[in-house]
């Protein structure tokens, strides 16, 4: 059994979302030291990211500090910084301010970020929904397009202001273009003077033929109904080639909007890079049957940056369940090996369903065996969601938020951080000729 320095062998895990804080779960009682690295201090609960965007909710109802979550786990040590290296010769984790720290075995649960399809300049105009601070600066500069519309006295402008573009439309994508109907249809309604709810325009733009596309054709089907009765218009088969701040061009079509949203494309961490091990074109490590990396059977990768294929051939999905489930396969390799098994442990997938919401009344829900949508669905996205938060204190808050919101349509999280509103640097659309002169 290999020992560190103080005893119990040491088990490193990089990443404290979904697979990493499952993993060291898993090894609470286990006879090895822990460490958790994370970058952040607390732990997101991604699903409802798109609400704190959209000021349903605030950051403290959907994150958690690392280090409390782990407090009564009296071997797991809690280290805040940024794994930038792994030295796999020398067994070590590298972290941007020097620190080596030495594991007898790794987990990498580093995630994933959204991707641009190899046009990283369109980020600035179109940002993406990962971290908390994404999800604030995305209600900023939602929160700022109403004001700097309620301000414009040019029709172009203000149409171009009143317009929200969303580009991808998987459920990040169908719940944000939702979420932002509804923030502008209801929440808004009469909070303002010049601006008219029936003036805001929310367009879901999908390059394949169909929304929602790992749900069965039926759901698809029934979610741009409900996207579209909301108020939302949904454009199918247009791919995006052009983003920049005056909107998109999407199926050849350009779209005047200030604000763009990205929920298309994802890449993984640079945690292949970190190993040179074999990586998939999103930049997953193409790990084992057992989750280790190959040639490193001490190394594992679990989550959104690993490539981790079914026995069918099929790959495991980007969720948060598969990412629990393969931390904890991770974990109990782990103490297997430590115990001197060495039978192949290959990991088996189980996948529970997809659920997606589409504003305050209706979801869709594809459990295979059992297809939910409407009302009912949403009732059942709901529960779900308010089962798996963690913590009475946030389920109770969320739960209630959600009965306010749908009672009275008000959204108490509406609030402009991050600085001091400055409408016309960021959201008054450029004069003509500031236009013409862009590259
Ligand atoms: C907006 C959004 C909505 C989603 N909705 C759903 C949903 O409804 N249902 C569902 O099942 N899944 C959903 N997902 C997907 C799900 O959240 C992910 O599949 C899941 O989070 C993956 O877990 P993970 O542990 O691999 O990575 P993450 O949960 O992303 O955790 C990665 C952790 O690693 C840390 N980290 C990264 N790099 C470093 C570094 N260099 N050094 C130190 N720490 C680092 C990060 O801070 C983070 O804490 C959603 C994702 C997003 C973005």
């Amino acid at each position: 059994m290999p020992q560190t320095a103080a005893g119990a062998p040491h088990v490193v895990i990089v990443g404290a979302g979904f697979g990493g804080l499952e993993a060291a779960r898993r090894l609470a009682r286990a006879p090895v030291r822990v460490t958790v690295i994370d970058r952040h201090n607390y732990h997101l609960f991604q699903p409802l990211l798109y609400q704190v965007a959209t000021a349903e909710l605030g950051t403290g109802e959907i994150a958690w500090p690392i280090r409390h979550l782990l407090r009564r786990q009296a071997g797991t040590t809690t280290v805040l910084g940024t794994v930038v290296g792994v030295d796999a010769q020398g067994r070590k984790v590298e972290l941007a301010d020097g620190t080596r720290i030495p594991y007898d075995y790794l987990i990498l649960a580093t995630g994933a970020r959204h991707a641009y399809f190899g046009h990283d300049e369109w980020e600035p105009f179109a940002p993406g929904l990962k971290t908390l601070e994404d999800a604030t600066a995305i209600r900023r500069k939602l929160l700022l397009a109403f004001e700097a519309a309620e301000q414009e006295p040019d029709p172009a402008r203000r149409k171009a202001l009143l317009t929200f573009a969303i580009v991808g439309a998987g459920p990040t994508g169908v719940e944000l273009a939702g979420a932002v109907v509804e923030l502008a249809h209801t929440s808004l309604r009469e909070d303002f003077r010049t601006i008219r709810p029936e003036d805001v325009r929310v367009v879901l733009i999908e390059a394949g033929p169909r929304v929602l596309a790992a749900f069965a054709p039926q759901l698809s089907g029934y979610a741009v109904g409900a996207l579209e009765r909301l108020g939302a218009e949904v454009r199918l088969n247009a791919a995006v080639t052009v983003v920049d701040r005056d909107g998109v061009v999407a199926g050849g079509e350009r779209i005047a909007a200030r604000t763009v949203l990205w929920a298309a494309g994802v890449q993984a961490s640079p945690a292949a890079r970190w190993l040179d091990a074999p990586a998939d074109r999103a930049g997953r490590i193409k790990v084992e049957p057992d989750l280790s990396v190959p040639g490193h059977p001490e190394i594992f990768a679990v989550g959104d940056t690993a490539a981790i294929t079914m026995t069918n051939g099929k790959p495991v999905p980007g969720v948060a369940d598969a990412a629990k489930q393969a931390g904890r396969h991770a974990a109990q390799v782990i103490l297997a090996r430590l115990a001197s098994r060495r039978d192949a442990m290959p990991f088996r997938y189980h996948h529970a369903g997809d659920l997606a919401t589409i504003g305050r009344r209706a979801a869709v829900i594809d459990f295979g065996w059992i297809k939910l949508r409407g009302f009912i669905a949403w009732w059942a996205w709901g529960i779900a969601h308010i089962y798996f938060l963690i913590g009475v204190k946030n389920r109770l808050f969320v739960a209630l938020s959600w009965l306010w919101i749908y009672l009275t349509g008000q959204r108490s999280a509406r609030l402009i951080t991050q600085g001091e509103a400055d409408i016309g640097r960021e959201a008054t659309p450029p004069a003509k000729e500031a236009v013409s002169s862009e590259p």
